[in-house]
């Protein structure tokens, strides 16, 4: 591995961006920038000068659900690596959104992904994922990311949001962030775009899609309703209709799942069909949804029906409108709960999640793209470094589609790899898949495993002194395969060579 450990170069980086200013400002520079007065209403090119701050092997940009493994595993290559996150801990959607339900972590048993999963069991906070229910603490989740980046000798830049890129050519060579210390300029040698939306792929120039005609998944704020007599609630749905789909409940509740600390249990009811019949009297109830729910404490669901449509996740306008209409109907549907159905009577809200999940903004074209057809027949590529399971997760306003044949498809480095873009990778929910298929490789478990294979493949391209593009494939699988992943559906069969 070929290392930069010199001292930081101070090389000038020339970020631009173009500003339109409703009122009189001053931009407040930093040491090298001065200041601008800016009239009114005038469209200004502001262009400023920053050092770039640091210089590494590898920066990652996003420390989510893909963002750490992906740091983790170029540092575990021995690269120097930084992670860079917007947010004041580490842990992205899985944290952020108090999403518990790690639905296909028994299934995937790879690499760090295990390595993680036996961390969260012996850290002791909340069910093991691998034993019951398939679901993990989201605060477990915030510090064990954590740990493994320390462990990996990770250095991490929290509360950075970044706002550009530093182009030579094709190839990234800086990200620009803004934070409390003003704007600071960071170099690489290559970087994994992790920040689930492709922000940096987007300042880099490459293209994207957004969803189906610029229509994505709705957004959604989960919610924690705590104090909830779950054996009042079963004695209730015992008696409702097939259609509100509660057998589920039932039989977790009675069978004493839900109950004890540590166990978890899912299930993914119609209560929504109730709903319509309420709406005159809670107007902020969701529309076109439905009732998925968790347990993974005592007397507590972790809620997820709210639904905001047709609103672009990086947009921060439409951001705001989701925001709002989010938060009045998670409190709506905890006031019709309280206030109609058994069990509820005592409840609360214990918390919203801190910010509107969004399930779908850009994904990046890569030079190869997953698609539907690829996982409906579960294809196998000879250049798979990744296997993600085939089971969709769309909620489109006129349809909430769960299909998929619950297989395996095999994932082409290519689909990490952005047109046109050289020293970049992508990981997580922005990769090169079509709509569908990317509804189903977003969730937690691909995710995750495809930050161990971008993080790898870039210490690989650093330490060789090549483009991610230009490496060989095979090559990538050996390493990944000794940190004991399945690279694709044949690993799975026979086990990591
Ligand atoms: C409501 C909802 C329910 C879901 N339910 C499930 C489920 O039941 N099971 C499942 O497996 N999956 C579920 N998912 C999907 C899953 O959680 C995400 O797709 C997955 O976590 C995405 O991982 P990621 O690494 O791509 O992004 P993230 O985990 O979101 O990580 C991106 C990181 O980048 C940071 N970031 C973003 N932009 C910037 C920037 N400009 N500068 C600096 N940092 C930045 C973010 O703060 C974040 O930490 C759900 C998603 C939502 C929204």
């Amino acid at each position: 591995m070929q290392q930069i450990r010199k001292k930081p170069s101070f090389v000038q980086g020339q970020t631009s961006g173009g500003q339109v200013l409703s009122r009189r400002h001053f931009i407040g520079g930093t040491a090298a920038a001065g200041a601008w007065l800016v009239e009114c209403g005038q469209p200004v090119q502001a262009t400023q000068s920053v050092p770039i701050a640091t210089d590494y092997d590898v920066i990652v940009c996003g420390g989510g659900t893909s963002g750490i493994p992906a740091a983790v595993a170029a540092a575990r290559a021995g690269a120097r690596v930084a992670v860079v996150e917007r947010y004041g801990f580490l842990g992205g959607n899985a944290a952020f959104s108090i999403m518990p339900c790690w639905h296909g972590i028994q299934e995937h048993h790879s690499g760090l992904l295990t390595k993680f999963a036996n961390m969260v069991e012996s850290f002791g906070a909340g069910p093991s994922p691998l034993k019951e229910g398939n679901h993990i603490e989201p605060e477990a989740v915030k510090i064990l990311f954590q740990t493994m980046a320390e462990e990996q000798e990770v250095r991490m830049y929290l509360h950075h949001f970044i706002t550009g890129v530093v182009m030579d050519g094709s190839r990234a060579t800086a990200i620009v962030t803004e934070s409390k210390s003003g704007r600071r300029v960071f170099g690489a040698k290559c970087f994994v775009d992790a920040s689930g939306d492709g922000d940096l792929c987007f300042h880099a120039g490459a293209k994207f899609n957004k969803g189906v005609e610029g229509k994505t998944q709705a957004m959604a704020l989960r919610f924690r309703v705590g104090y909830v007599n779950f054996d009042r609630f079963a004695d209730w749905a015992e008696k409702q209709p097939a259609e509100l789909n509660l057998g589920r409940l039932v039989r977790e509740v009675r069978e004493g799942g839900g109950k004890g600390w540590g166990k978890a249990f899912y299930f993914d009811s119609r209560l929504d069909r109730l709903f319509d019949q309420a709406r005159g009297r809670y107007s902020d109830l969701p529309e076109n949804t439905y009732f998925n729910c968790s347990s993974i404490r005592p007397n507590e669901l972790s809620i997820n029906t709210t639904r905001a449509y047709e609103l672009d996740g990086t947009n921060a306008d439409d951001l705001t409108k989701a925001e709002i209409i989010l938060r009045k109907q998670a409190w709506a549907v905890w006031r019709f709960l309280k206030e109609n159905i058994p069990g509820f009577e005592e409840s609360t809200v214990i918390e919203t999640a801190c910010q509107a999940g969004v399930r779908e903004s850009r994904t990046i074209i890569g030079d190869r793209m997953l698609t539907e057809e690829d996982g409906a027949k579960n294809r196998e590529f000879s250049d798979s470094v990744q296997t993600c399971r085939v089971q969709f997760d769309s909620h489109d306003k006129k349809k909430y589609d769960t299909g998929g044949n619950k297989g395996f498809v095999d994932m082409p480095y290519g689909v990490f790899l952005p047109k046109g873009v050289d020293s970049v990778l992508t990981a997580g929910r922005c990769t090169s898949c079509d709509h569908l298929m990317n509804s189903g490789f977003r969730r937690m478990e691909n995710a995750f495993e495809s930050g161990e294979v971008a993080g790898t493949a870039a210490a690989l391209a650093v330490q060789k002194q090549q483009m991610p593009r230009a490496l060989s494939v095979s090559e990538l699988k050996n390493v990944l395969r000794k940190g004991g992943f399945k690279t694709c559906q044949a690993d799975r069969k026979t086990g990591p060579a």
